[in-house]
């Protein structure tokens, strides 16, 4: 299994260091985030350890993703938010401080003080069609 025996959450998996667990499966753990944005701010993450989105396998991101529906549904019932933003930060510059990959699920209240908002820009000229090109063709 990788692991990386630095990674805070990689001691959380093990049972090296304790954490508020709500669920586990064979792939997943999700527990509380030990410096909430709101409470009930839960993390859902991989056991194995990869650091980012581009990292992991994508039957492993499967197993972890397929457990968001009734993650959320739980962590909307017990912390009484009407929405959630579900968010990963994927490497170091988007903000990712834990590099072990992981989910946030954040409640959210109308009016809350939590401000999910990214400056808009416009693609100049035919930008848009040569980014398109470029990722499609990445893609494979
Ligand atoms: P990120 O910036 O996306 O890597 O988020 C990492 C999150 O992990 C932060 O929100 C931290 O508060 C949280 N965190 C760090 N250490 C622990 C821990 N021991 N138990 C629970 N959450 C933690």
């Amino acid at each position: 299994m990788p692991f990386d025996p630095d990674c805070v959450f990689c001691k959380i998996v093990r049972g090296e260091i304790p954490a508020a667990k709500v669920l586990e499966t064979p792939t997943a753990i999700a527990f509380l985030d030990i410096h909430p944005i709101a409470a009930g701010h839960t993390l859902l993450a991989t056991k194995e350890h990869y650091p980012t989105v581009s990292d992991v396998p994508a039957e492993v991101m499967g197993a972890v993703a397929k457990e968001l529906p009734r993650l959320a549904q739980a962590v909307l019932k017990a912390s009484g938010a009407p929405a959630l933003n579900v968010i990963i930060n994927s490497g170091r510059e988007s903000g990712q401080e834990v590099p072990h990959l992981h989910f946030h699920l954040l409640p959210r209240q109308a009016g809350d003080a939590v401000r999910v908002r990214w400056p808009r820009q416009k693609y100049p000229g035919d930008e848009m069609e040569q980014v398109r090109r470029r990722i499609a063709e990445a893609v494979g």
